[in-house]
């Protein structure tokens, strides 16, 4: 199996990206890695459009995830991809070729799903061995390759187990390395971590992210799991109602959503009221208390900022309020919720409206139900609606 030198660490293993635009910085990736694209797709089942027009675009090497909600299109992509599904219209080009007439047996895909789907009668070297077969590989250069394959994910030593004598996660390991030992142009996986347990399920991603890494294979994830998304993806692509809405790094998704619709699907967003003041690159939101730079998609006329809870603060009204920060608007604490690591107070404003979600950290953080406080926002740029 061919590797690559990993890439330099990264929490995220992100990538700048805009959207509609690719990443910049892949100098370390296979010849061999192919970039992906998807155009135009479109795709009807009676009355529901489960792709309306989907463009994707996947740099060689590069490892994007197809976040949304539940039926918004993310695995009907993935399987006309695949060639397990027809489009309508549209085109599926990978490594610049048309693959229109190519069909799903001949498109150099490894898949993993959601179910494990391993074959019971065999061991974990011969399932994994199995697409080797299907391809006219020699039994010594199947065993060998297939034994690389289970070293990679880290069961060289299960290698004899049959699928009920492993645990979920080891199954779905083996799965994982039966897409890899057929080195696979594209690896798409479909949900391949949503049937494990949340301890297992944060491992095995880790895992993924680390071998695709190593591996360089142009990777599709489906996934309904944003924080799944947001730490192995170099890039996320947010599907909504069968179209892409954004593709971009986590980061730039998390601090620059380009829709409301990206900002409250991925993370928690304060819909606060605001006022525009100025015009054009000077268009500032006013918004509790302070005046904020606008995010690109920003309505000139609106009236609701979106805000992220962890970006806004509150102190005890009466505290003195540290030198060179905005006045903050009064209001009362009305609920708080223990998180573990951090706590979320919500706080409603003397002025009215919604209850502001105030992100705590730390333990010198702390305020009670009833306390009156000042809440005040970072100065991040904003998305007005
Ligand atoms: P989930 O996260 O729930 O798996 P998804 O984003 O992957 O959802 P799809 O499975 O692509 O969504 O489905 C998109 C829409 O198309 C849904 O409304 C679904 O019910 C519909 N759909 C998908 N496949 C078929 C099919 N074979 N026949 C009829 N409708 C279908």
């Amino acid at each position: 199996m061919t590797t690559t030198s990993p890439r330099p660490p990264s929490s995220t293993g992100a990538s700048s990206g805009t959207p509609g635009g690719g990443p910049t910085d892949r100098g370390d990736r296979t010849d061999r890695a192919v970039g992906v694209r998807l155009e135009g797709l479109q795709r009807r089942f009676g009355d529901v459009a489960a792709l309306d027009g989907l463009d994707l675009e996947l740099e060689p090497g590069e490892l994007v995830a197809l976040l949304g909600p539940s039926g918004c299109g993310k695995t009907t992509a993935l399987r006309v991809l695949a060639g397990l599904e027809r489009a309508d219209a549209g085109r599926v080009l990978v490594g610049g070729r048309d693959l229109a007439r190519v069909p799903a047996h001949r498109r150099d895909m490894g898949v993993v799903f959601q179910a494990y789907s391993l074959l019971p009668h065999l061991d974990a070297l011969d399932n994994v061995a199995f697409g080797l077969r299907l391809r006219g590989v020699g039994t010594a250069e199947r065993r060998r390759r297939a034994m690389e394959a289970l070293e990679l994910v880290g069961l060289s030593a299960q290698a004899h187990r049959f699928a009920p004598q492993m645990s979920g996660g080891q199954q779905q390991r083996v799965a994982l390395a039966r897409a890899l030992a057929v080195e696979p142009q594209v690896l798409l996986l479909d949900e391949p971590f949503s049937a494990l347990d949340a301890k297992v399920r944060e491992q095995l991603r880790e895992e993924v992210r680390r071998i695709q890494t190593q591996v360089g294979t142009t990777t599709l994830l489906v996934t309904h799991d944003q924080e799944e998304a947001l730490s192995v993806a170099d890039r996320v692509g947010v599907v909504r109602a069968g179209r892409l809405e954004q593709l971009a790094s986590p980061q730039e998704l998390y601090r620059r959503p380009a829709t409301a619709f990206v900002a409250e699907f991925v993370g928690q967003v304060n819909r606060v009221p605001c006022r525009v003041v100025g015009s054009g690159q000077d268009a500032r939101a006013q918004v509790l208390g302070a005046l904020l730079p606008l995010l690109p998609g920003s309505a000139s006329d609106g009236t609701t900022a979106l805000l992220r809870p962890e970006d806004v603060s509150l102190e005890l009204a009466g505290a003195a309020p540290a030198p060179g920060l905005p006045a903050g608007l009064p209001g009362t604490v009305v609920e708080v919720v223990f998180l573990g690591a951090a706590s979320r107070a919500a706080v409603r404003l003397d002025g009215g409206g919604d209850p502001v979600l105030v992100h705590l950290t730390g333990r010198s953080a702390a305020a009670d139900v009833g306390a009156r406080v000042l809440v005040r926002t970072a100065e991040v740029p904003v998305l007005v609606r």
